[in-house]
């Protein structure tokens, strides 16, 4: 038969039945699929070492045979560590997982079981040790077998599907395919004015050395560096900022209306600023303005780290869309959120005349009915709201400007839900976006692609450093020592608990537990209780009060995470911060250094915390800059995670990586533009498979 890759992979040669359900788990269902199954590492057996050879930060591969396997009870947790100690003639390791792969995994490593290890050596406390390395059986055959000396590509393996078997697949896929010498249209996607001009290797051979690389090139396999990855990554790459400059050149061709500055009222307000702006909020409320004076509508992203004042930029730039007659949106991810802008608004807006509202799902029955009722006769001029805003039902009377605060928190579909509620028919409004998550500049080319960016890279004059500190359960009793001298100096506190997913009746428990435990504690001072469980007013009530400083100590799970501004609090104590983000603690931390006050975050980690886990809390004590902390969360966390999964339309790379392939990345998103200015409806035939995937992919994206 004639093989495509889009043939069933149950054609392959040695695939049966069984196979095809194994490969069916792991997404693999034509040739395509399996093909696009990439090896996770490379053993390079020319290069095999002694285990007494072996360095800090070595990647190595190495034959050996197992010593002992032994769990290791982790705390009362209930979890295990998974140590396996190897050995050969010069020495003995241990290989350690803090996570399996799958169960059973572990019960074929016995005593005298003759393996290969692939991986990174660490030095841990003071033992060099493999953390999750790739470890396989080593079979007899292979021990003299013809590849033993040889480059070969190792694959994740699943239970019954080893990687062996897949290479054996594999190959046999890629000869029905007739590869690499195959290079018809089906199999090679890329124009060839592209490959010569983006020195692109095909398609063909690039997949075909993947999986059978050339034993010469060991080090560069290991590094993903060979021309066959760069050509795989560049492919993943093009895909993905071809749809995005696809919609951004979409977006080109909307109208919206041109809001031209409006000096006077502008002078007026920044007068009665307690401050001056910074420079950087200078320079990006001149981008912002650039592009509202234009007929098409702006799509811009605002970063900037907590504190920097974003929300003085969007207000600004509202001013004169406001004064131009223009209905003004700010949109908040959550119910505290809005009420601060709302406050916020309120105090700067109202005393030059501009009607403030607010909308939020938590408004019922009349105060509702006159909240939408003022937004569409046009009396309220600027509307503070959450999700509330774009559903069905809420109507405008000429919206003009629209600010989306925590913009990582929304979709893209959101966005264009509000888009929708423009004015006039055909209108957009301008859009603003704002983020305090900083997000590395490959993550913001992949998501933000289609938007302009701004960086507000600087803070307000007289902020001070944050003190941080991770420590243990172990120092609680000094940590409350500290907390009571600030205390009694007068300054408050936050106390944080992550919320447990199990179950909200647990969650309750823990908050509610927790809190007697500290009221104990404490017994001096005023204490509060904030969980996402509480009633909308009881929040707000207790969080009035902590404003006011009535209360001490505010004790809380994460609903206070994002916009809470209280400039006494000087005091961000993380119980359990193992279980954050690191983006997430960096939002907490932002919390405090708010007023004049020296700051402190200290970071309490539980009693079984695996070494990764202590090392990612711990960089927060190296560094106060969001872009750094966030851009480390990227490459341990991988782009998915740290996105949270509301962010729609970030595909999986299979083999692309943000954090090692900018390089390539920049290159695939100059190659979407272009292809898309000599080609913007993808017609000509040259073009026609990128067309169809193209299409293909943006369904899928959707
Ligand atoms: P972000 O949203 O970027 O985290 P905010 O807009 O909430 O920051 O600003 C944090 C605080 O700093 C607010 O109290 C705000 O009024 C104040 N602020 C904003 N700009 C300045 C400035 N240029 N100088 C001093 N304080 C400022
Ligand atoms: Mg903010």
């Amino acid at each position: 038969m004639a093989f495509s890759v889009d043939t069933p992979v149950q054609y392959v040669k040695g695939v049966g039945p069984k196979l095809g359900v194994l490969l069916k788990k792991k997404g693999i269902e034509t040739l395509r699929d399996l093909l696009e199954f990439y090896p996770r590492a490379y053993e390079d057996r020319r290069a095999a070492r002694s285990i007494a050879s072996l360095k800090d930060g070595d990647f190595v591969g190495l034959q050996a045979e197992v010593a002992r396997a032994t769990a290791i009870p982790m705390g009362r947790t209930g979890r295990k560590i998974y140590d396996i100690s190897i050995r050969d003639a010069s020495g003995l390791i241990h290989c350690k997982f803090f996570r399996i792969p799958f169960r059973g995994y572990f019960d074929k490593f016995q005593p005298g079981m003759k393996v290969r290890v692939v991986g990174k050596v660490i030095l841990y406390r003071n033992q060099l040790e493999f953390h999750h390395p790739e470890l396989h059986e080593w079979t007899e055959e292979e021990v003299g077998g013809e590849d033993k000396d040889a480059l070969l590509p190792i694959y994740s393996e699943t239970e019954g599907l080893s990687s062996k078997k897949l290479q054996a697949i594999i190959r046999a896929a890629l000869a029905a395919l007739e590869l690499p010498k195959n290079l018809s249209l089906d199999i090679e996607k890329n124009p060839d004015w592209l490959r010569k001009k983006y020195n692109l290797a095909t398609y063909a051979e690039s997949i075909y050395r993947i999986h059978v690389p050339e034993a010469g090139m060991g080090q560069s396999y290991l590094d993903r560096q060979t021309p066959f990855h760069r050509r795989l990554i560049f492919d993943e790459f093009f895909m993905l900022e071809l749809i995005l400059a696809s919609r951004k050149k979409g977006m080109q061709d909307e109208s919206a209306p041109p809001i031209p500055v409006h000096t006077a009222i502008e002078t007026k307000f920044l007068k009665s600023l307690p401050f001056e702006l910074t420079n950087a909020q200078k320079k990006v409320i001149l981008e912002v303005q650039k592009d509202m004076a234009l007929a098409r509508p702006m799509n811009r992203l605002v970063q900037g780290d907590v504190g920097s004042g974003k929300t003085m930029v969007a207000l600004i730039t509202a001013l004169s869309a406001l004064a131009n007659g223009h209905q003004v949106a700010m949109m908040a991810p959550t119910e505290i959120l809005a009420q601060q802008h709302a406050l916020n608004a309120e105090k700067f807006l109202k005393p030059l005349g501009i009607q403030v509202g607010f909308l939020s799902g938590q408004l019922r029955g009349k105060d509702k009915a006159q909240s939408l009722e003022d937004l569409a006769s046009g009396k309220t001029q600027f509307i503070v709201g959450t999700h509330a805003l774009i559903q069905d039902g809420v109507a405008f009377h000429n919206l003009g400007y629209v600010v989306v605060d925590e913009q990582h928190r929304f979709g893209v579909q959101q966005r264009s839900m509000l888009k929708g509620k423009g004015q006039e028919s055909g209108l957009s409004p301008h859009f603003l976006l704002m983020t305090a998550t900083p997000i590395p500049r490959s993550l913001a080319m992949t998501v933000y692609g289609d938007l302009d960016a701004s960086i507000i890279n600087e803070l307000p004059k007289g902020r001070q450093a944050i003190v941080t500190r991770a420590t243990y359960q172990s120092k609680r009793a000094q940590v409350l020592q500290f907390l009571q001298e600030q205390l009694q100096q007068g300054r408050q506190a936050y106390i944080v608990f992550p919320l447990v997913e199990e179950s909200e009746k647990i969650d309750l428990k823990s908050a509610t537990n927790e809190f007697e435990k500290l009221q104990n504690d404490l017994p001096k001072y005023r204490l509060g209780l904030l969980h996402g469980k509480m009633k909308a007013e009881d929040k707000d009530r207790i969080m009035e009060s902590f404003r006011k400083h009535e209360i001490d100590v505010l004790v809380s799970t994460t609903v206070i995470e994002v916009g809470v501004d209280v400039p006494n609090a000087n005091i961000m104590w993380v119980e359990h911060a193992e279980r954050f983000g690191l983006s997430q603690l960096h939002q907490l931390r932002g919390r405090v250094g708010r007023g004049e006050y020296k700051s402190y975050c200290i970071l309490m980690m539980g009693y079984a915390v695996s070494p990764e886990a202590q090392d990612r809390v711990r960089f927060l004590e190296t560094t106060n800059d969001g872009f750094k902390v966030s851009e480390y969360d990227l490459e341990i966390r991988g782009p998915g995670e740290f996105l949270g999964v509301r962010q729609s339309g970030m595909p999986g790379f299979k083999m692309a990586s943000l954090v090692r392939d900018l390089p390539i990345l920049e290159e695939a998103r100059q190659a979407a533009f272009e292809l898309l200015d000599r080609d913007p409806k993808l017609a000509q035939k040259q073009h026609e498979s990128l067309r169809a995937l193209l299409q293909h992919s943006k369904k899928t994206l959707a």
